[in-house]
């Protein structure tokens, strides 16, 4: 192939994409920093990891903020670049090029030629009934380990090679497992591009974000000359119209896995893969011409000027995503070293006429990775002391413990003859024996009776 035609092809930057993907979605589940997973949602164990992080669920107020952040991603990079995840990251275009071009076409030769995805296999003929049965047969062991990868973002790979081999205990997971593999195998061996086109939420959606400076696949109907009217209506195979420089081969045709002619402009099947730039870029490379087909806006093919990338919507996208990720981030340092929920229960009781107790109901939880015994105390009133529980209790890393606390005072501390008072607390709990101290601080009342209440 001529070197200035190789330079323009975009078939290389794509298969590396593919592979970073494919590396970076394996391997993540693996990768732990201080023993939390960069990403993991369990229901096991009730934790969300993110970045070497693990927020337990009671912690989930970051969840919104995620979520948020999220969607401000998905709506800045659609704004700029379209659907580039499809055609470039997304796990269903890897599969598909995996299983259509590399198995079925590559390998066993089911397909005859690469730069015709229109042409579908003789399924009449014996052998290609068995090289097809083949690719599904190495597709089904494929796709068992593609939704055991997905697995591992919810079942972490340490417990889920364990849990496997207990498979009566750990029903739950199979059934997903198997789920997984089964929606895999049908989407990518038979809804195919489908999928991209009337299943993806996303495809959706993404056409509302468009505007005319979006960098998307763009065929440049001013050299090319249009070869559809206005309504969508194909004229001619080849423009014929003067100077048009499309030689009407359709080799971009062929080459399309969603079988469309982007010759059309914009479509919401388009899913950015760039094939049909590359298809083109042979052509015209042939006869010393540059592709009619490019990663462009429609706006820079209209006007001839440079792509505009900073425009006020994606300014606005990265404003907004700055804030909420510096809110994300403070949100995230504040969190705690323990979990402490307080509920106080009935309203005191008056033991002797002079001791006056109240009730409550703490609730810990111990999410550090270590056990410890965990105490507490009463920080701001030194007249209020504990009665239960009278020792430190032990609580077991991850686990929960409910204790029934009762607080008393001996001193007079009424400040009306008529009233309750409410008297503020400050309880600070903590753990023993910790390195770093583990420690949170909680406000309650205590409810000491009115004076003439302890005088009857
Ligand atoms: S590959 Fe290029 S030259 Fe051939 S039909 Fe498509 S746009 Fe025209
Ligand atoms: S039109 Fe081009 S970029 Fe769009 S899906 Fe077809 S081949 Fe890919």
């Amino acid at each position: 192939m001529i070197d200035g035609i190789k330079k323009n092809l975009y078939f290389r930057q794509r298969y590396i994409m593919y592979g970073i993907t494919t590396i970076l979605l394996f391997c993540m589940p693996f990768i732990k920093i201080n023993g939390n997973h960069i990403f993991l949602l369990s229901f096991d164990h009730k934790q969300l990891h993110l970045l070497g992080v693990a927020f337990d669920m009671q912690e989930l107020y970051l969840m919104p903020f995620l979520l948020i952040l999220m969607f401000l991603a998905i709506f800045f990079m659609t704004t700029l670049a379209g659907r580039v995840w499809c055609g470039w990251a997304c796990p269903q275009t890897i599969f598909r090029v995996l299983y259509r071009d590399l198995l079925e076409t590559k390998i066993l030769g089911l397909r005859k030629r690469m730069e015709n995805r229109q042409l579908e296999p003789d399924m009449s003929l014996a052998t290609n009934k068995i090289k097809k049965a083949i690719a599904v047969l190495i597709w089904v062991v494929l796709s068992l380990v593609a939704a055991s990868n997905l697995m591992w973002y919810f079942v972490p790979p340490e417990d889920f090679f364990r849990y496997i081999q207990n498979p009566l205990e750990h029903k739950y997971l199979f059934i997903f497992l198997l789920g997984f593999t089964i929606a895999l195998i049908a989407i990518v061996v038979f809804i195919k591009e489908n999928f991209c086109i009337y299943m993806c939420p996303y495809s959706r959606v993404q056409s509302v974000l468009y505007d005319n400076d979006t960098i998307m696949t763009v065929y440049d109907y001013k050299r090319g000359g249009e070869v559809f009217d206005a309504k969508g209506i194909k004229l001619w195979k080849k423009p014929e119209v003067p100077n048009a420089e499309c030689t009407g081969c359709e080799a971009c045709v062929k080459i399309c896995p969603t079988h469309i002619d982007i010759r059309k402009g914009m479509q919401l099947e388009c899913i950015n893969c760039l094939e049909c730039s590359d298809a083109c870029t042979k052509v015209m490379g042939k006869l010393g011409k540059n592709t009619l087909i490019s990663w462009t806006s429609p706006q820079s093919i209209e006007d001839r000027q440079k792509v505009r990338y900073m425009r006020f919507k994606t300014i606005g996208y990265i404003v907004a995503m700055a804030v909420v990720f510096t809110a994300l981030l403070i949100m995230s340092s504040k969190k705690e070293d323990m979990l402490l929920n307080i509920n106080r229960q009935e309203l005191y009781t008056i033991r002797d006429n002079a001791r006056v107790e109240n009730s409550y109901v703490f609730l810990f939880q111990n999410t550090q990775k270590e056990t410890y015994d965990f105490y507490f105390e009463v920080e701001n009133n030194a007249d209020i002391k504990i009665k239960r529980p009278s020792k430190p209790f032990r609580i077991e890393s991850g686990e929960k413990s409910k204790q029934v606390v009762v607080l008393y005072t001996e001193v007079n501390l009424a400040q009306d003859e008529q009233k309750d008072t409410h008297i503020p607390l400050n309880i600070k709990a903590y753990a023993i024996g910790s390195e770093k101290p583990i420690e949170v601080l909680r406000k309650s009342v205590f409810i000491y009776p009115p004076s003439r209440a302890l005088h009857k």
